[in-house]
């Protein structure tokens, strides 16, 4: 049975680990910075060295294609995931996914496999979102979900212009996205929570992906002095705020449902301690894996929304930031990752992901599915992330076996 070089697979997530990791130890790599341009180098030289084609589309996805003579004009298989991370980041998000899918087509190629179809990999400009939203824009751009003038004109949270960034990094490229239309997508991902890790199980095959409602809500109220304002005549938007917190979590707590519900950011005006808020901003984060679900949950925060700003005197905007659908991925991909796992003698779980990746893009033009490895503790977005080094040579040799199927098609 054919398997993938652990020590090279395992050497280059590290290697390519330390590239964006600054004096204080902290990686940050985030889309289109000098510290990405780092990382999108290495890999670059990587597939070169294994002798790929080398892509860059205009949003900066970069591919690497293994086509032969007999194969070249048959739709590819196209593995991938992103090497962008978050701030203070782990190793494995993303990058796993891309460098095993750089190490399968390696593997297959040296053992002298001749697939019926090219099989490439791909890297998605900036997934995680950080510094220009929305997140997975590349491979949203690529799936024709955002049109790519729109996504290059999108200003950062430093503003900077992703356009500019991506030409000043060299990685504006002049393929048009969707140039590949590919037979099918396999992305292989750390769980980014705890059920592997908990249920002992080493592969996930996720047949679905829950969908996301991002908001952000304002509640304006008035400032006033905080020892002289009556508790009963006050306009205070940070209670109104603090009273929409509580209200998700009970709500999703109670309803004993998959729906999932996060503020996970808050700032006050003026922010002072001895002044009551004129004004809170705040974010909501719902997800579920059920549309129907996730609107009926959409339309409760609003109808609360509603309520509350009667009852606290303030007013309330909202605006939506993301949504994305529930994605249901390709019955018959998941059903191979399941019978690889088998063939390897491995237990698998059939999963729902509760992070956003860039499979849920191109599932929209291409049957799609995605493997999981665990994730220690669960722990995700943190330098702590971990997946023991089997895990993920399992993982990788899950998606070789996967891989060889879908390209002999
Ligand atoms: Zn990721």
């Amino acid at each position: 049975m054919l398997s993938i070089d652990a020590e090279r697979l395992l050497g280059r997530i590290r290697e390519l680990g330390q590239i964006g990791r600054g004096s204080d130890g902290r990686l940050v790599r985030l889309a289109a910075t000098d510290a990405d341009k780092a990382g999108r180098d290495a890999l670059v030289s990587w597939l070169r060295t294994a002798g790929l084609e080398v892509a860059v589309d205009r949003i900066g996805n970069i591919f690497g294609i293994w086509r032969t003579a007999d194969n070249a004009d048959e739709p590819p298989v196209l593995l991938g995931s992103h090497i962008d991370t978050v701030i203070n980041a782990g190793i494995y998000d993303g990058c796993y996914g891309v460098l095993s899918g750089l190490e399968v087509i390696e593997t297959l190629k040296a053992a002298g496999h001749a697939p019926a179809r090219p099989i490439a990999v791909a890297a998605f400009t900036n997934e995680e979102g950080v510094r220009y939203a929305p997140d997975m824009m590349g491979s949203l751009v690529y799936a024709g979900g955002l049109p790519v003038e729109e996504a290059l004109a999108t200003v950062g949270s430093d503003e900077t212009t992703l356009g500019a960034e991506l030409e000043r990094i060299g990685y504006k490229g002049s393929k048009e996205p969707g140039f590949l239309k590919p037979h099918a997508y396999v992305e292989l991902h750390i769980e980014q929570g705890p059920v592997l890790e908990r249920e002992g199980v080493p592969i996930g095959a996720v047949e679905n992906l829950q969908g996301i409602s991002w908001q952000r809500v304002t509640i304006k109220g008035e400032a006033n002095h905080a020892g002289t304002t009556p508790m009963t005549m006050r306009r205070d938007a940070g209670h109104a705020a603090a009273r929409v917190v509580t209200f998700l979590r009970d709500r999703a707590r109670n309803a004993n449902t998959p729906t999932v519900a996060t503020v996970g950011c808050m700032s006050f005006e003026p922010n002072a301690i001895n002044v009551i808020p004129s004004q809170a901003t705040f974010t909501v984060d719902l997800r579920d894996p059920d549309e129907q679900r996730l609107q009926v949950e959409e339309a409760a925060l609003a109808a609360y929304l509603k309520e509350l700003a009667a009852d606290e005197e303030v007013t309330i905007s909202v605006e939506r930031l993301a949504r994305f659908e529930p994605v249901t991925f390709d019955r018959k991909i998941v059903e191979l990752v399941e019978d690889a796992a088998r063939r390897r003698g491995l237990a698998s779980k059939r999963m729902t992901s509760g992070a956003g990746h860039d499979a849920q893009m191109i599932a929209r033009i291409a049957p799609s599915a995605m493997i999981f490895v665990p994730s220690i503790g669960g722990i995700s977005h943190n330098p702590r992330e971990h997946t023991p080094d089997a895990s993920a040579v399992a993982g990788a040799n899950i998606l070789l076996e996967v891989v060889s199927r879908l390209a002999a098609e």
